[in-house]
């Protein structure tokens, strides 16, 4: 008794009395996480914060409720930013972000709209572009690249299949060479972000000669190639994701990306990024969630009192804040290991299970903590606990990536 007496005369009177009252308005703001930042970074950051804040995130709304696309927005966001969807990938006109920028661009971009950072990961620095800068020639590089980051070019990654989702390394798609050399690719591929708008896909499939699976660059206008949009989702409702037949789709043989050659030396090598890229939109989906909270108990009263001096709210508050900054020290140790080459299937396993996880527990709170209005598409939080059940499963879902850290955690293989 005595000691809480002592805490609330502390805090309350001696420290808080004679002050106005003041109140942590973003999370972002709170962990400091332009201290990461060159003082020219922290500008470039907040100039984009501003443009998303009042160009983009007033018109998503409509977006999301008609399940359509912004690409004109985005096209616009390109033309203000450039180089900013491939910001992790040096060169081919990109912006040659630094790693900590690159995150922070994530964040920024999440905390307005999941889809969108979606959008930017599968196209961009994190995936589809990440794929041919890591395995394409210097050729592939040198003409897909640059026409990706100024959006000529719309990129597609298509690794999963209607039987095949965390099995991906049994897919059934194949990839056979003709007596001329080129391949023929045959197969259905599911779920493929953006696939009704890319113009290049990347396609995983089996080359039953060297009995591995190899990726290849096919392009919209090859023949054989069918597309119909996945309707009714209630996650990402901006992103397209798409069902995909490739019937006979004949296709030369320099677009086969040159070290994609294998399951675990290529498509192990792209998911080791981006599922730390995923984390970073966990966090940044987050931040988001927090600064809308804050505002709305802030602003709004009930029972004659800001909601802000209710103890339940703060203790939600608080385990958000919490988780978020467990979530922001955990991804920035694993992005400095990556950074370094070090980084582990195991690690990006655990950073992006454990974000997403946590990503869900602090979404609902903030979902709760808005009432009724927390279930408005307009006040985000709604729309944020949809999105965050989507990334819960894709990118591996969480079983299979914690299964991969527990494999290095004890050296056995729990995943068959
Ligand atoms: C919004 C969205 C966007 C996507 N974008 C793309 C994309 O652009 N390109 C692409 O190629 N794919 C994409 N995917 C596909 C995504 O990668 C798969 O959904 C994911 O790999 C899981 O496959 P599945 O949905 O078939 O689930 P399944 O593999 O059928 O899994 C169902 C459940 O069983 C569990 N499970 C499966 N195997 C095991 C096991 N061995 N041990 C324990 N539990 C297990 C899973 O964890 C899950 O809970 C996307 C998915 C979504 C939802």
């Amino acid at each position: 008794m005595e000691r809480i007496k002592l805490i609330r005369n502390n805090l309350t009177f001696s420290q808080l009395k004679n002050k106005t009252e003041t109140y942590v308005s973003s999370a972002y703001d709170y962990l400091n996480l332009d201290q990461f930042l060159t003082d020219k970074e922290v500008s470039y950051r907040k100039n984009l914060r501003k443009y998303l804040e009042t160009e983009i995130s007033p018109k998503i709304s409509q977006f999301i409720e008609k399940e359509e696309f912004p690409l004109d927005l985005i096209k616009n966001l390109i033309n203000k930013f450039p180089g900013i969807l491939a910001s992790t990938i040096q060169g081919y006109k990109s912006a040659n972000f630094s790693q900590s920028l690159a995150t922070a661009v994530s964040i920024e971009i999440a905390r307005i709209d999941m889809s969108l950072f979606s959008f930017a990961a599968i196209h961009g620095g994190e995936v589809a572009m990440r794929t041919i800068y890591e395995l394409g020639s210097e050729k592939q590089k040198e003409y897909y690249l640059p026409k990706l980051n100024t959006l000529e070019f719309i990129g597609a990654f298509c690794l999963t299949e209607p039987e095949n989702g965390s099995d991906a390394y049994n897919i059934k798609t194949t990839a056979i060479q003709d007596s001329e050399g080129n391949y023929v690719i045959n197969g259905k591929k599911r779920w493929i972000g953006q696939g009704t708008i890319a113009d290049i896909f990347i396609v995983w499939a089996n080359n039953p000669k060297t009995k591995e699976i190899e990726g290849f660059i096919v392009e919209k206008e090859r023949i054989g190639i069918s597309c119909k949009k996945i309707e009714g989702k209630l996650a990402l409702r901006c992103l397209q994701n798409a069902d995909l037949i490739f019937d006979n789709v004949k296709i030369p043989m320099e677009n086969k990306l040159e070290k994609a050659n294998s399951f675990s030396n290529s498509v192990s090598k792209v998911f080791l990024s981006s599922r730390i890229g995923c984390a970073w939109g966990v966090i940044g989906l987050c931040i988001g969630a927090y600064d809308v909270a804050i505002k709305y108990v802030i602003e709004r009263k009930q029972f004659g009192k800001s909601l802000s001096s209710f103890q339940l709210v703060q203790e939600k508050l608080t385990k958000i804040m919490g988780n978020i900054q467990a979530m922001t020290f955990l991804a920035r140790r694993i992005s400095e290991y990556y950074e370094k080459g070090d980084a582990t299937m195991g690690m990006a396993g655990l950073c992006k299970s454990w974000c997403t996880s946590r990503g869900r527990e602090t979404i609902a709170l903030a979902r709760e903590i808005l009432g009724g209005n927390g279930i408005l598409n307009e006040n985000y939080v709604m729309r944020a606990l949809g999105d965050i059940e989507a990334l819960h499963t894709g990118e591996g879902t969480y079983d299979i990536n914690i299964l991969l850290a527990g494999r290095e955690l004890t050296g056995k293989l729990a995943l068959v």
